[in-house]
């Protein structure tokens, strides 16, 4: 089973992934938490090239080159070999992003980022997407409450750009509504919880 969660700046991600492996844990699934981009030295070191606040030169289609090499790497040596073990793997962002962040925020277009990850991922797509929905605002505003997260050239990034973000997502999931499941992550931690485990509970662990 192959997971993934999505969505904006201080949507949540983080801390519903750890919720997502105490249930993994509580329920005796075996499973893999990683992320992207990163999830390994090859990708971790590509991630550090693009999100380096001093690269403001960075062309849009490099960093969307770097990030689907960032992912073909993570894929093939960590996801890929989870998964033939029949472990459950969980990942903080996968192709989605690429779609909504370079895809509609850079401008580079959705098919086109989409034939360029077709090339890094073949077929390889997650059985399910949990999309954590919010407004830019809101999520913006819990990062700058977080003290402890590092800086990165996305944050230099205006409110605009969030927002497309964030219709690129609704985008997104409206053409893939089987397998992008939506969810309102403006609520509490609890109640975005509850919500994640009920999706899974009907969809890939019916
Ligand atoms: O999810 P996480 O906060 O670790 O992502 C790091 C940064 O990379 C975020 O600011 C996110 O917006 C950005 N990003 C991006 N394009 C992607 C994936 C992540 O701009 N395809
Ligand atoms: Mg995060």
């Amino acid at each position: 089973l192959f997971i993934t969660i999505e969505g904006g700046e201080g949507s949540g991600k983080t801390t519903m992934i750890g919720r997502l492996s105490a249930y993994f844990q509580n329920h005796s699934i075996p499973y893999l938490l990683t992320r992207e981009p990163g999830g390994i030295e090859i990708a971790e070191k590509i991630r550090s090239v693009i999100l380096d606040p001093s690269h403001t030169s960075m062309d849009a289609r490099t960093e969307a080159l770097l990030y689907a090499a960032a992912r073909r790497q993570h894929l093939v040596e960590k996801v890929e070999p989870a998964l033939a073990e029949g472990l459950t793997v969980i990942c903080d962002r996968f192709i989605d992003s690429s779609l909504v962040y370079q895809g509609l925020g850079r401008g580079i277009g959705i098919e086109e980022v989409w034939n360029l990850n077709q090339f890094a991922i073949g077929s390889r797509m997650p059985d399910l997407t949990l999309l954590l929905d919010i407004d830019p605002e809101i999520g913006l505003s819990r990062i700058a409450a977080n003290g402890e997260r590092e800086f990165n050239r996305l944050d230099m990034e205006s409110l605009a750009f969030h927002r497309k973000v964030r219709e690129g997502y609704r985008l997104v999931a409206e053409r893939d509504p089987d397998r992008i499941q939506m969810i309102d992550a403006s609520k509490s931690p609890v109640m975005v919880e509850r919500e994640m485990i009920s999706v899974l509970e009907r969809t890939v662990l019916k």
